[in-house]
């Protein structure tokens, strides 16, 4: 169970009574934040010298169940004694800047009262210290049992648990990048030391002799599973088998080698006759991360984001920008992907079809086709600048579809973008945002900019705020900058 530690400082001045109060409100609080905010919460030993701090901070560090730490002065806490703990801390931290009373005792408050409870004065104390040290950290503001801050606090594990995650996600290329894209490329050991994913190729022929070995009962089991989830719309059962055979052979392979996600390119399919469409579909729903044509920055970030969202309402998953209705005022996009979109934004129940495929030349592939949800969400990418990472993050709002596409045989999504359409296509153009993202309803910005800060990564937001002179003069500081 991911684990939280909760940290109250305070110092040796205040006599015993006063710190067995603090360890006695502070434990008080943790109990309460308990499996509320998503986690564990477990209230450590109150914090009184530089040798307690670094006890707690070692202890965060090593604990495998630790996904961050909580902090949050009590009293006063002089803050050169949380210089060596804070240097060596390795895990995402949030300050909590709230008090154990909600309100002021008016008519009872002494000097004893202000001496416990002064976090309006430790709190600051202990923040300068971790903007003169340069630690990242996500600063809450609120009485702690205010529902806001709960929402906060939750925000806050999500993405701790996520990049937890991260540093464990292996994914494995079947195939590499495709020939001559930019895009989708990019640097694999400064994203393994950045963001901890292991990424690495593997021939598609050790995909192709589990292929082969796949049982016909393991066939018939996936085809009971896609017939209870979808509609076949389709007569040619044989073509689904395959993607069946390709799906049972995918788990296998993932699940002997601890992959968390993977990508595969259509210029390097030897030994299958169909391009994967429905088995990475019916995969991605689970929660593995896909990236088509080699791309494993957008296969990591949608395994890494679809474990952010956890719990959440709204569906995350791969997309990418195809085409536009360019009927003025009225813009749209219109998302899809050759077959791979996931599942999770349908709106219907998806159809499994058969049909060609205009490039590969390969046999014609079994695919989900359905329209995709409406609601708020966000599209993020990854790129690669050469010397940094950059995460683009525009709000969008996903629609339903204007018309029917009959002809259309691949799933898709439609989206308005923010502020405008011409603003915002032009803002993630200049920031060199990529044509495959990461959609998801279920998370905001906030989240991306809290992953974006823990990761130390550049983050470019698009939303209902951006104005491209701003957006060209914040890109130029940038290039400048780095
Ligand atoms: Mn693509």
């Amino acid at each position: 169970m991911n684990k939280i530690y909760f940290i109250i400082g305070s110092q040796d001045l205040y006599g015993d009574e006063t710190l067995m109060q603090a360890q006695k409100d502070g434990n008080e609080m943790a109990e309460f934040l308990d499996l509320k905010i998503g986690a564990r919460v477990e209230a450590l030993p109150i914090v009184r010298n530089g040798e307690e701090a670094l006890w707690c901070i070692e202890k965060a560090n090593t604990d495998k169940e630790c996904i961050g730490v909580i902090c949050w002065m009590h009293t006063f806490s002089p803050a050169k004694m949380w210089i060596k703990a804070l240097k060596i801390l390795n895990k995402p931290m949030l300050h909590l800047h709230t008090q154990y009373n909600e309100k002021l005792p008016y008519d009872s408050i002494d000097m004893d009262f202000m001496n416990l409870n002064q976090s309006a004065h430790g709190d600051r104390e202990f923040g300068f210290i971790c903007t003169r040290l340069g630690i990242k950290r996500e600063v809450v503001v609120g009485y702690y049992k205010n529902e806001e801050v709960i929402k906060e606090l939750s925000r806050f594990t999500d993405v701790a648990r996520a990049i937890a995650f991260s540093k464990k996600l292996k994914v494995a290329m079947f195939g590499n990048n495709m020939r001559d894209v930019a895009v989708t490329d990019g640097d694999r050991v400064e994203s393994e030391i950045k963001y901890g994913w292991n990424v690495n190729y593997y021939g598609i022929g050790d995909l192709v002799k589990l292929i082969e070995g796949v049982s016909d009962s393991e066939v018939e089991a996936k085809m009971a599973e896609y017939e209870a989830k979808y509609t076949f719309a389709t007569k040619n059962i044989d073509a689904v088998k395959e993607q069946a055979k390709y799906e049972v052979a995918l788990e296998k392979f993932m699940a002997e080698k601890s992959i968390g996600a993977f990508t595969d390119t259509f210029e390097d399919l030897n030994g299958l006759s169909q391009l994967p469409g429905l088995s990475v579909q019916n995969i991605m729903a689970r929660g593995i991360g896909f990236g088509p044509e080699g791309d494993y920055k957008t296969s990591a970030l949608s395994a890494v984001l679809f474990e952010m969202a956890k719990g959440r309402n709204g569906a995350t998953g791969f997309s990418e920008d195809y085409t536009y209705d360019l009927t003025f005022g009225q813009e749209v996009e219109l998302a899809a992907h050759m077959l791979e979109v996931s599942p999770v934004f349908a709106d219907n129940k998806p159809e499994i079809q058969v049909h060609p495929l205009g490039i590969g030349g390969k046999s014609d592939p079994a695919r989900l086709v359905f329209d995709g949800i409406e609601g708020e969400g966000i599209a993020v990418c990854m790129i690669d600048m050469g010397n940094r990472f950059r995460l683009i993050c525009a709000e969008i709002s996903l629609i339903k579809a204007i018309k029917e596409m009959p002809n259309l045989p691949v799933a898709r999504l439609m989206w308005k973008l923010k502020p405008d359409f011409k603003t915002g296509a032009k803002a993630w153009i200049y920031a060199g945002g990529a044509h495959h993202a990461v959609v998801s309803t279920a998370l905001s910005v906030d989240d991306i900019r809290i992953f974006a800060k823990f990761t130390d990564t550049e983050l470019i937001v698009i939303d209902n705020d951006t104005n491209i002179r701003e957006l060209e003069q914040q890109l130029n500081i940038l290039d400048k900058l780095s």
